[in-house]
C-alpha cells in the first residue's frame, strides 16, 4: 500500500462503479465496507442489462463474486441510505470510516412534464427495464402495454424495451418516437440485432419518404441516410413474433391523448426540422401537431439522481467541488459539495451514475470508479489513521439492528444463490431465474 496504513472506506452501492472503488481499494489493502440497497449486488449489471446477456451478465457475476471472497472486502445488502431508511447519510457518514464513497446510481425520474403524463399506459423506461429484470418492487407489478407501444427515444434503453415488447411480449407494434432523425440515433448498432428480424421495411421507407426535404435541407442524403441504416439489419437474431417495429422521426410528444377511463389512446405530436448547430443538428419545433394513435408510451429519456437521498443536490445531479485542484484524476470532480455552504463534504465522495447520470455502460461506469479510488487512496495518504473495520462494522450492525432492519452478508447471497439455482429452468423468466420479492429472497436467507 502507498498510504502509511490500512482504513475503513464505506462504499455505498454495489454497481459497476462501485465494485470498481471497492476493488481498487480493497487491492491496496484497506477495509471496504459495501451497503448496497438491493440484497443482490451488481446494480443495473443485475437489474438493468438485458436479461438474456448472459455472458456479459455472468462475466460480471464472475468478478463480483470473487471481490466479496476477499477478507477486507464486508458487504451488506437490503441496506437503504436516505432520510427515513435504514441509515441516513449524516449516520454512515458517522461511523468511524475514514471516507464514504456514494455510488448509489441515478435512482430518480425524470419528470416526464408533458400534459397526460399521469394516465394509465404511461412508463418510465427505468421501471419498465426492473420489471423485466425481476427488481423486487417492479417484477410483480403488472405491466399493461396493450398492442401499439410507442417509445421515446433513439438509444441502447429504447431498443431493449422494444427487444422485451417484441421477443417475449409480442405486442403487434413498437415504434421509437425520435426527436431529431435517423443520422442522430443514438444506440450501439449491436444492439439492434436483438430487434431487426421484425423491422417494418415497408414503413421505414414510407417514414423516409415522409421527412426526406427536411434531411436533405441540413444537406443529409436521404438516400444514402436510408441505405446506412438499414444496412445495419444485419444478423439479426431469428424472427420469433410478428410484431412491427418502426421509427417516427423529427417528432417530439406533446400531449398525451387519454380516453374515457384516463388510459392512454395516443400522443399528439409535433413536427421538427433539423437545424445545423456546429458539427451537429438540433430539433425545432415546425407548430404543426397531429395524433399518433398508441396503446401506451414508454420514456425512454435518461434519468436522474434521486435528490431524497440527502446529499447536496441541484438540477438533477449531485453537486460536486467547482474547484478544480489540477491533479490527474481531479479530486473535485469526485468529492461531494455542498453549494449552501460553500465547502467540500469532508471524506464524501461520488462516482459512477451517481456522479454523471446515464453516462455510458459498464465499463465507463467501473473506469469512473477506479479513477475515483485514485481520488479516495490521495485522500486516505493525507489523512491519519481512522477506527478499525471491527469497530465501525459493529456500530453499522447495531444501527441497523435498532432499526429493524435486515442486512444480508455474502454467506446470504451464498445460501440465495443456492436457493435460486433450484429454480432454473422451471420459469418463464428471461435469462435465469430470480425471486422477485424481498421476502421470497430472506426466506431462504439464514
Ligand atoms: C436499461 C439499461 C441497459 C443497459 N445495458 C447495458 C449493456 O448491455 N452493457 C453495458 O455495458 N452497460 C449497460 N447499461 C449501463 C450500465 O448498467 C451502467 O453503466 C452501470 O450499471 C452504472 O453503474 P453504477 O454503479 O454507477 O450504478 P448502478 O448500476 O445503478 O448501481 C447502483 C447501486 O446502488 C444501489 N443503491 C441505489 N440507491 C441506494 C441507496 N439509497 N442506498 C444504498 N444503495 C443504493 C443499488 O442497489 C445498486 O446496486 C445499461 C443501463 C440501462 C439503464
Amino acid at each position: 500500500m502507498s498510504g502509511a496504513q490500512s482504513q475503513v472506506v464505506i462504499v455505498a452501492g454495489a454497481g459497476p462503479a462501485g465494485m470498481a472503488v471497492a476493488a481498487a481499494l480493497s487491492k491496496v489493502g484497506h477495509e471496504v465496507i459495501i451497503l448496497n440497497r438491493d440484497i443482490k449486488f451488481g446494480g443495473l449489471a443485475e437489474y438493468g442489462i438485458f436479461p438474456s446477456k448472459l455472458k456479459l451478465r455472468g462475466g460480471l457475476k464472475k468478478q463480483y463474486w470473487e471481490l466479496l471472497q476477499q477478507k477486507n472486502v464486508h458487504y451488506l445488502g437490503n441496506v437503504t441510505i436516505g432520510n427515513g431508511k435504514d441509515l441516513t447519510v449524516e449516520e454512515v457518514r458517522g461511523m468511524g470510516a475514514s471516507a464514504v464513497v456514494f455510488t448509489i446510481g441515478a435512482q430518480g425520474t425524470k419528470a416526464i412534464g408533458v400534459e397526460g403524463d399521469s394516465a394509465q399506459g404511461v412508463f418510465h423506461a427505468k421501471d419498465v427495464v426492473y420489471h423485466f429484470n425481476r427488481l423486487p418492487g417492479f417484477g410483480d407489478r403488472p405491466f399493461d402495454m396493450g398492442k401499439h407501444v410507442a417509445v421515446i427515444g433513439a438509444g441502447d434503453v429504447m431498443v431493449d424495451i422494444a427487444h422485451w415488447l417484441i421477443r417475449y411480449k409480442q405486442v403487434k407494434r413498437v415504434t421509437a418516437i425520435v426527436r431529431r432523425g435517423p443520422v442522430e440515433r443514438k444506440y450501439n448498432p449491436k444492439e439492434i440485432r436483438s430487434i431487426c428480424a421484425n423491422m417494418d421495411l415497408e414503413g421505414i421507407n414510407a417514414e423516409f419518404a415522409r421527412i426526406t426535404d427536411r434531411l436533405a435541407k441540413v444537406g443529409q442524403n436521404p438516400d444514402q441516410v436510408l441505405k446506412a441504416f438499414t444496412d445495419e439489419f444485419t444478423k439479426c437474431e431469428p424472427k420469433v413474433s410478428e410484431t412491427k417495429m418502426g421509427f417516427r422521426f423529427l417528432a417530439s410528444p406533446k400531449r398525451i391523448l387519454v380516453d374515457g377511463n384516463n388510459r392512454v389512446r395516443g400522443l399528439e405530436m409535433e413536427d421538427n426540422r433539423l437545424d445545423p448547430k456546429g458539427e451537429d443538428t438540433v430539433a425545432v419545433g415546425l407548430k404543426e401537431y397531429y395524433e399518433f394513435p398508441c396503446d401506451s408510451v414508454v420514456f425512454a429519456v435518461g434519468d436522474k439522481v434521486d435528490e431524497t437521498v440527502g446529499l447536496p443536490y441541484r438540477n438533477g445531479v449531485f453537486t460536486t467541488n467547482p474547484n478544480k485542484t489540477g491533479n490527474d484524476p481531479d479530486d473535485a470532480l469526485f468529492q461531494a459539495y455542498d453549494e449552501s455552504t460553500g465547502k467540500v463534504m469532508e471524506g464524501v465522495f461520488l462516482a459512477g451514475w451517481a456522479r454523471k447520470a446515464s453516462e455510458g455502460l459498464v465499463g465507463v461506469a467501473k473506469r469512473d470508479g477506479d479513477w475515483c479510488a485514485e481520488v479516495v487512496e490521495r485522500y486516505l495518504e493525507a489523512k491519519a489513521g481512522g477506527e478499525g473495520v471491527n469497530a465501525v462494522l459493529e456500530r453499522l450492525l447495531t444501527r441497523l439492528k435498532q432499526r429493524q432492519s435486515r442486512p444480508v452478508d455474502v454467506n446470504g447471497l451464498r445460501a440465495l444463490a443456492v436457493a435460486e439455482s433450484a429454480f432454473s429452468g422451471k420459469t418463464d423468466c428471461i435469462g435465469e431465474f430470480k425471486f422477485s420479492a424481498n421476502q421470497d429472497m430472506l426466506k431462504h436467507i439464514v
